[in-house]
């Protein structure tokens, strides 16, 4: 079974498109900030733009220089914690080095936290409590459940432990009972723990890197990585080579990526529902 990612999350931005029109009233407010003229990250940040506009959020965007200070910007977004037409605000990242990501995460007002990186939501998350929580990993579950893959009692295994993707998506896993391994660069015997996961989660970043010795027949396969290639985007699988052992795979693109805007805005009606 081939997870569509795409698919699931037009069903998701078409919910929250008809969630914001039946309420009404003033629309939900996103603030992306983005620091220097990185191409990539001005793509991310045009593709959030595009999907606000579509999905019925109102979307401001921050363009600073590169040379920005730090506390510049820590002004930037106190103002946009202090603005009531602002539900999320977001600093893409990278940021340049002289910003710190730590301090520009615990800056933004934990309910205004949509891409949950807030040490509050932090917290919140590992003690199953309610917050915003990171949007690729709330996706991906969404996206399981979906589905109709079975999460509770299940061995997953997680490849990369980011604080975007690996840690967050460890404490969502065991929020839905699952046995939860995180493994990295240091972790013996990749291959054999991989191949004892029913759930596989795979986000490295480095193409082609799950093979056929990593995956147990009839287990699902998530593949968050994404790099860029001569060849186009290519996932941490190689696809060919998995895809007949998998019963479930995320094809990229198509699979993972798209979640991630959706859950944004999703997280963005989240705090609007609660800051309204
Ligand atoms: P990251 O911070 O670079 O983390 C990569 C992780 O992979 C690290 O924990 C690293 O282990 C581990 N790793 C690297 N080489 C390994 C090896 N040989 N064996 C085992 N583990 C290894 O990356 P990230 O931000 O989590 O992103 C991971 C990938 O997902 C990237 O391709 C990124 O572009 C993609 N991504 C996609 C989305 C989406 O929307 N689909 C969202 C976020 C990220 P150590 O900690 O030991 O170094």
């Amino acid at each position: 079974m081939i997870l569509s990612g795409r698919k699931f999350a037009k069903t998701v931005r078409k919910d929250l498109a008809e969630e914001i029109s039946q309420i009404g009233g003033r629309p939900p407010g996103l603030a992306v900030i983005i620091v220097g003229d990185n191409p990539a990250s001005q793509v991310y940040v045009s593709m959030k733009k595009k999907a606000c506009e579509k999905t019925g959020l109102i979307s401001r965007t921050v363009h600073l220089e590169e040379s920005v200070s730090e506390d510049e910007l820590l002004r930037e977004i106190e103002n946009l914690n202090q603005d009531s037409s602002i539900d999320g605000i977001l600093c893409q990242l990278p940021l340049p080095e002289h910003i710190s990501d730590e301090t520009i995460a615990s800056s933004i007002l934990p309910s205004k936290d949509v891409d949950g990186f807030h040490p509050v939501n932090v917290g919140k998350l590992w003690r199953g409590e309610e917050g915003l929580f990171p949007c690729t990993p709330t996706g991906i579950i969404a996206l399981l459940k979906y589905s109709e893959i079975q999460i509770d009692g299940v061995n997953a295994v997680i490849v990369g432990r980011s604080n975007i993707v690996g840690k967050p998506m460890a404490a969502l896993l065991l929020r839905e009972h699952a046995t939860v391994t995180i493994a990295h660069s240091h972790t013996p015997d990749l291959p054999g723990l991989c191949r004892q996961a029913d759930i596989l989660i795979a986000a490295v970043g480095k193409p082609h890197f799950i093979n056929s010795e990593f995956v147990k027949p009839g287990s699902t396969l998530i593949d968050v990585g994404i790099t860029r290639t001569s060849e186009g985007l290519r996932g941490d699988a190689d696809f060919e080579q998995v895809k007949d052992i998998c019963g479930a795979i995320t094809p990229v693109p198509g699979g993972v990526g798209p979640l991630t805007i959706a859950f944004l805005l999703s997280n963005t009606v989240k705090a609007w529902n609660r800051n309204r």
